[in-house]
Parts: structure tokens; sequence; C-alpha cells
């Protein structure tokens, strides 16, 4: 399974200017606003005391907050999301679900079941020691062409953290940016840089371990990734946008020990068959879908932004059948669809009474036959009123 988690925020300084923030402009119309329905899980099972084994703690205060934070990197996109604490707030004692078993199933489940809202599930994760930190959601498959790099999953829903933590930890890692990032990937968006991961990734996993490699492993890695991928630097160019720089992704400059805030081009050095090549990137770490953090570094993060093409691409998505359920209006209740009905049908049996009245000899019985019909609608439509227990 894979992760799409913003890594670890470093501490990093100065402020860069940045690719393509041109989409404020261009939204005339007012935003769509999308609904949010969350789903904090916790555990079946309690302890001597009652309590869950493992519960969330994330608050509906709290989250109602972090959405505005979220909005807040959403100004501009045309997008917005809206929560309802008193009716989208929904927790649910699922074990399986809570440590991610079987998240995936049920999960798709239970979105198709809340059609017209992004279905969100706090949880705490696979791991019973420690709460996941990290979230995880995708493009649906129609959003539009599926980058080389990774491939289509069809999940229909957003995994979060299910806590805040101190210092920008959890749901509110990068001050809404991360919730933000799972978002966008729900409406449509592939990371900056190539794979759903990065050190893990296809750029380079192939270096052994899990920590940070060293300058010539990954500098080599980089390579070797750009000579199988077109032997350009767009190699990198994780989420196949014209307006988004080709990102080799955090990993390179811990490998360089280089902060991107304030030294944002890097220079990779190695081989391609024996022969010596240089190529030189500048992703823009404040991009939304990046693994940097935003810069300025500062004890709170800085905001991170869409390009103008990924904007494009998330409303893009909202037209598809996978998302447009979100566009539509809530379904009209039962009892006042069928109330409309019949108010429909009633008023075309007065027209026509209206029309008997005057009405030469041999329409009147043509008349009456089509009133009779419409009585008997009418009446079958009052009795489903009746079986609904409308009042
Ligand atoms: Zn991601």
């Amino acid at each position: 399974m894979y992760r799409c988690l913003i890594a670890v925020r470093l501490a990093l300084v100065a402020g860069i200017a940045g690719l393509g923030l041109t989409g404020s402009s261009v939204v005339s119309s007012q935003p769509h606003v999308l609904k949010l329905y969350v789903v904090p899980l916790r555990d079946q099972e309690t302890d001597a005391s009652g309590r869950p084994l493992h519960d969330f703690t994330a608050t509906p205060a709290q989250f109602t907050q972090l959405v505005a934070e979220v909005n807040w990197v959403y100004e501009g996109t045309g997008i917005q999301f809206s929560f309802d604490p008193a009716t989208a707030w929904q927790p649910l004692a699922d074990t399986d679900m809570n440590s991610d078993r079987t998240l995936f199933q049920r999960g798709n489940e239970i979105a198709a079941q809340h059609l017209g809202m992004i279905v969100c599930f706090l949880r705490w994760g696979p791991n019973p020691s420690s709460r996941t930190g990290n979230g995880n959601a995708y493009p649906p498959l129609d959003a539009g062409p599926v980058p080389p790099a990774v491939d289509g999953v069809s999940q229909n829903y957003v995994a979060l953290p299910d806590f805040f933590g101190a210092n920008y930890s959890g749901l509110n890692q990068g001050n809404g940016s991360f919730a933000a990032h799972e978002f966008g990937h729900y409406l449509g968006l592939y990371h900056t840089f190539p794979g759903w991961t990065d050190r893990q990734g296809p750029v380079y996993a192939s270096i052994p371990g899990a920590s940070t490699p060293s300058r010539t492993q990954a500098d080599q890695a980089a390579i070797d990734f750009i000579a199988a991928n077109g032997r350009t630097v767009s190699a990198l160019d994780g989420d196949a946008l014209d307006d988004t720089a080709p990102d080799p992704s955090p990993v390179l400059y811990q490998a360089h020990s280089q902060n991107v805030c304030s030294s944002r081009e890097i220079t990779v050095q190695g081989r391609i068959e024996g022969v010596q090549v240089t190529f030189t990137l500048m992703p823009d770490p404040n991009n939304v879908m990046s693994y940097f953090a935003a810069c300025p570094a500062g004890s709170v993060p800085a905001l991170s932004r869409f390009t103008f093409q990924q904007m494009e691409r998330m409303r893009g998505t909202l037209q598809k059948p996978s998302r447009n359920h979100l566009l539509q209006p809530a379904a009209q209740p039962i009892c006042s669809q069928l109330r409309d009905q019949i108010g429909a049908l009633e008023a075309q049996r007065a027209a026509l009474s209206e029309a008997m009245k005057g009405a030469p000899p041999q329409v009147k019985g043509d008349i009456g036959r089509r009133i009779s019909a419409l009585l008997l609608q009418i009446n079958a439509l009052r009795q489903e009123l009746r079986a609904h227990g409308c009042p």
C-alpha cells in the first residue's frame, strides 16, 4: 500500500519566488463548495475501564479549524470545502478499518453511501503501538492521464490521521497543507515528483536501506531514472503537468545537505553509459503536491499553493462521473418529491376540469377519461406518501 504524506516538515528558511500562481484571476464564478463527511474511527474492543483500545482524539472544533486552513490553501482555485460538525461528524467503532486492514474495501462502500460528500476517515493506523501520522487519497481513474511512474487506484475517500498534534503534526501538518494535499489527490492530482512516495519510490528505492542516501548514490539514482525515462529532466516531472517543475523530491536535498529554501537550484552529477553528465533542477518547494515543507520556514508553516494547471485539473475532475456527485444538489427527501409530483398532477387535473366546462360534448368524454387517469395516479402517489410515513 502506498503512502502519501508530506514528509517530515524540516526546518527551512528564506523566501522563494514560485511558479505559476496565476489561477486566481481566471476563476470568475462562485467556487464549488464541496461538503466533507468525517468518520473518526475507534476500536470495538475496550480496556477494563470501558475505553476503546485505540480511539481518535481529534474534535469537531479542531476539524472545523482545519477546514478553514485548507480553504486558505485552496483560495483562488475555484474550490472550497465545508464541514457541518452537527451532521457530518459520525464516529464509528470498527477495529479493522481503524487499523487500515479493511479500510480500502469498507471505505469505498461507505463513500458510495454518502454521495454528494467527500468521506474522510480519521484512523489510528496499522501499528498498535503508535498512531500513523500519514494520509492517503488517489486521483479517480477518470481524472486524466496516469503519469508513467504511478499506478491507477480506485479509492473514493480520503484517509487521514486521527489526531491533532503539537507543532503542526497529525491532521494539522503544514497548517492545512497536508490535508489540502490529500484532497488534491482525491481531486485528480499526482505528486510533482515521480511515484507515490519519495525515498522508497521509483527514483531512489534501488538504493539499499531506508535512510538518507549519500550524495553520490542519490545523484546516480536520479541520473539512472532520467536515463531510463527520456534522458531529460522531464523524467522527474511526476504529474505530467507543464507548469509544475520537474521535482527530485526532498531526498536529493537531504543527500546534498542543501536547504531548498535558501538554495533552490540543485545539480546532479553522474554517468550515463560511462559518459559524465550533469542535470540541473529547480523544483517549487511551495507546491502543495510536493513533499517539501513550504518556504520560508517558521513556527507557523508557510502556505503552499497550486499551479494554474493543477487548479484546472481539479476543476475538470469535478466534472467527471467519479466525482461529479459532489456538484449535484442534495437529493430531495422522498416526501417532498412525492408531494411535488402530486402537486403537478393536481394542477393538470384542475386545468382539465376547467377545460371541461366549455368543451363541446364530443370531447367531454375524452377529457373525463384523462381526469380519471390522473386521479388514479394521484391516489397511488398518496398511498405511497402514507407508506413512507410522510406527515
Ligand atoms: Zn501524496
